[in-house]
């Protein structure tokens, strides 16, 4: 289906973008999400600003404790870069696994993040490690925690007129991965779970198990707590509420939970 018609503007700068989403335009990414949805007329913007112009919001670099990821980063450069494959390793290894090559090329960290989508992969890695996102408006800057930008279904905390700028992932991560279920290579998760083994004990967080992404907090209880890792993977599920649906029951959904919380966390101890 052909989008309804709309403007098009291409931002060349931050302050560029912030007042075109001021007068009502929607940031367009790398559109994987954002096109299809206008295809299908489940969203119509009378106008989007292409953010593929500003330079500033491409790039990952060093800042102190942390790594700044520009938003319009792609999947595929996320997936390859040293620092986060470093530092970061969970939140790599989830943007290697996005769709295809094609949409891992223009698909964005900052995208996936301000979508929201309930099985998103990015979601909930970057809550396992307890990252945050900038967001800058006419107003200023704030951060925002993960936990605190993902509201519900495709929604988020940001006003109308702010966009994410970068998304700031913690250092002391390295011991970290990223397990996904999914039925092809480029479907996306039915269930996928991040696990980050750092210094304050072990964070797990999961994509498919409800509205938004959700922290593991079952098994992250029961491992910080001292117990094994089968017990904890038993525990994965409690608190959680996914849907039943033509992916599966609830209950087996639980129990995914469980069976990649317990991969990811194998994998992250190397
Ligand atoms: C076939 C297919 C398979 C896919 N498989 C997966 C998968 O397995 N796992 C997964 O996680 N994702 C998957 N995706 C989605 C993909 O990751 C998208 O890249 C992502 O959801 C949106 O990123 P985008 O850069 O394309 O954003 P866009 O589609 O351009 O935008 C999405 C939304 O975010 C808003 N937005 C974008 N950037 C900003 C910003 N900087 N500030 C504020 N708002 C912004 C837009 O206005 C829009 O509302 C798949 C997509 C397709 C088409």
């Amino acid at each position: 289906m052909i989008p309804s018609t709309l403007e098009y503007t291409k931002a060349t700068s931050i302050d560029e973008a912030i007042a075109a989403v001021q007068a009502g335009a929607r940031p367009l990414a790398g559109g994987q999400s954002l096109l299809p949805m206008m295809r299908l007329r489940l969203a119509a913007p009378g106008a989007v600003v292409d953010l593929g112009g500003v330079a500033e919001l491409v790039g990952v670099c060093e800042d102190g404790d942390e790594i700044a990821v520009g938003a319009m980063t792609t999947h595929r450069a996320v997936a390859a870069d040293p620092l986060i494959g470093e530092h970061c390793r969970v939140v790599a290894q989830a943007a290697s696994g996005v769709g295809s090559l094609v949409i891992r090329g223009r698909g964005t960290i900052g995208g996936s993040l301000a979508h929201a989508d309930p099985h998103g992969d990015l979601p909930a890695a970057i809550l396992a490690v307890g990252g945050s996102v900038i967001a800058r408006g006419p107003g200023g800057e704030r951060r925002i925690e993960i936990g605190d930008l993902i509201t519900s279904y495709l929604t988020t905390s940001l006003a109308d007129d702010e966009i994410i700028t970068q998304v700031r992932l913690p250092k002391g991560n390295a011991q970290s991965a990223y397990a996904k279920f999914h039925r092809r290579a480029i479907d996306w998760s039915i269930v996928g779970v991040g696990v980050a083994i750092g210094p304050d004990g072990v964070r797990a967080a999961a994509t498919g198990v409800g509205d938004k992404p959700a922290r593991v907090t079952g098994f992250e209880a029961a491992l910080n707590g001292g117990a094994s890792l089968d017990e904890a993977a038993a525990a994965a599920g409690d608190g959680l509420d996914p849907s039943s649906d033509l992916d599966g029951s609830a209950e087996y959904k639980r129990h995914l939970v469980g069976v990649l919380a317990k991969r990811a966390y194998l994998e992250a101890q190397g």
